[in-house]
């Protein structure tokens, strides 16, 4: 029997074997995907994140992480510029999850690459694992790091509708800066890649009016966007999808907190925890500290349930200023464009209040 494994080989799922693997208990980590690959994401990365990213060994600028100090805003006619409050990077998912899995494999955690897991149910004290091809898996501790997916059988109460895309482009973007544009249906985010070319990431609601047609097209996602705001259309004009198809991931339940279950749960970290709406840009930071808590968790023999309950109360009310912030960029993004204008100190107040990677 394994001891503990730990479904999913994102940033959560790393950060959690690299701890255990480094407090003596090497778990085994079973990914999916045969390599790491790009994920919807705005691969903006603050420096709570790279706080974690640093104990675990990883060196954003030796990666070639893209620095970013200023935030830019669009809505309609208006715009505002505003100095970050914190250090910031860009760095494309594929190449941080990469790294992380290396980190893992260098730590002494087993990875499996290629092995989906298809459903688990406690079994005695422990857990058996249904895997999608081979025999079933048992493990004395399971640790689900999934993130929007759910597993069979251990399916959460989240629920959420809105849909995220994501393009790569090619041109220049605004140097050293995320871009937040507002568009019907909800907002994207574009920043700078390392070695050229830019990243464009939404969350939008489907039910709005073009957002259907954006996410099975590049150009008209790219058309939505620059619909939104003078600033959207200026940018995008001299940028050009790197592919034909944006990718896209539904039913992101933003703002869904795990609070706790039954005695017989398993752990649950990163996006399966709890997830922050992405106009922050700090779910990778919480992905990878809840990994660390939780490892420290199972290292202290914490139960599950107490250790979901104590997390939730950690990261409830940044939560919630999160939910205001994204919903005023989605639903009034004038008036969250003006009071970054006239109010500056207090958008960097927000920006920092949100930063929730502490483990
Ligand atoms: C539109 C959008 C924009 C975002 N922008 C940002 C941003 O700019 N900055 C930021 O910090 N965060 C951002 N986020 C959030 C961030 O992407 C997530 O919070 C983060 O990826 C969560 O990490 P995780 O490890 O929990 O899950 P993931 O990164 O999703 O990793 C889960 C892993 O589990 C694997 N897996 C799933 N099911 C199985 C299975 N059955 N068997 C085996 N393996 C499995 C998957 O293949 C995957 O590799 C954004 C999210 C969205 C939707």
């Amino acid at each position: 029997m394994s001891g503990t494994v730990i479904v999913g080989g994102g940033p959560a799922g790393c950060a959690a074997a690299i701890a255990l693997a480094r407090a003596g208990a090497p778990p085994l980590l079973l990914e999916r995907d045969p390599r790491a690959t790009e994920k919807v994401c705005g691969e903006f990365l603050a420096e709570d994140a790279a706080r974690v990213l640093g104990a675990l060994g990883l060196d954003l600028a030796a990666l070639g992480a893209v620095p970013i100090s200023r935030a830019l805003l669009g809505a309609g006619r208006h715009a505002a510029e505003m100095a970050l409050p914190f250090a910031a990077w860009g760095l494309p998912r594929a190449t941080l999850d990469a790294a992380l899995l290396e980190a893992a494999g260098a730590a002494g955690v087993v990875v499996r690459m290629g092995v989906a897991v298809g459903g688990a149910a406690r079994d005695g004290d422990g857990w058996r694992l249904r895997l999608a091809a081979g025999p079933a898996l048992p493990a004395a501790r399971l640790v689900l790091a999934t993130g929007k997916h759910e597993l069979r059988g251990l399916q959460r109460a989240a629920r959420g509708t809105a849909l995220g895309v994501k393009l790569p482009l090619e041109g220049a973007a605004p140097e050293a800066a995320i871009v937040l544009l507002a568009c019907d249906g909800g907002y994207a985010g574009l920043q700078p890649r390392p070695g050229g070319g830019a990243n464009l990431c939404a969350a939008l609601d489907p039910r709005a009016l073009g957002v259907a047609a954006a996410a099975r097209s590049a150009e008209a996602f790219l058309a939505h966007v620059a619909a939104g705001s003078a600033l959207a259309e200026r940018l995008l004009a001299g940028l050009r999808p790197a592919q034909p198809r944006p990718l896209a991931v539904a039913g992101v339940p933003y703002g869904f907190i795990h609070r706790g279950g039954d005695r017989d749960e398993p752990f649950r970290i990163g996006d399966q925890a709890a997830v922050i709406p992405s106009f922050c840009g700090d779910g990778v930071a919480m992905a990878l500290a809840s990994g660390l808590a939780a490892a420290e968790a199972v290292r202290r023999g914490v139960p599950a349930p107490a250790h979901h309950a104590a997390r939730a109360a950690a990261v409830a009310g940044g939560m919630r200023l999160a939910g205001l912030m994204a919903w005023l960029a989605a639903h009034a993004p004038r008036v969250l464009v003006g009071g970054v204008g006239v109010a500056p100190g207090l958008a960097r107040w927000a920006a920092r209040r949100t930063r929730l990677g502490v483990g």
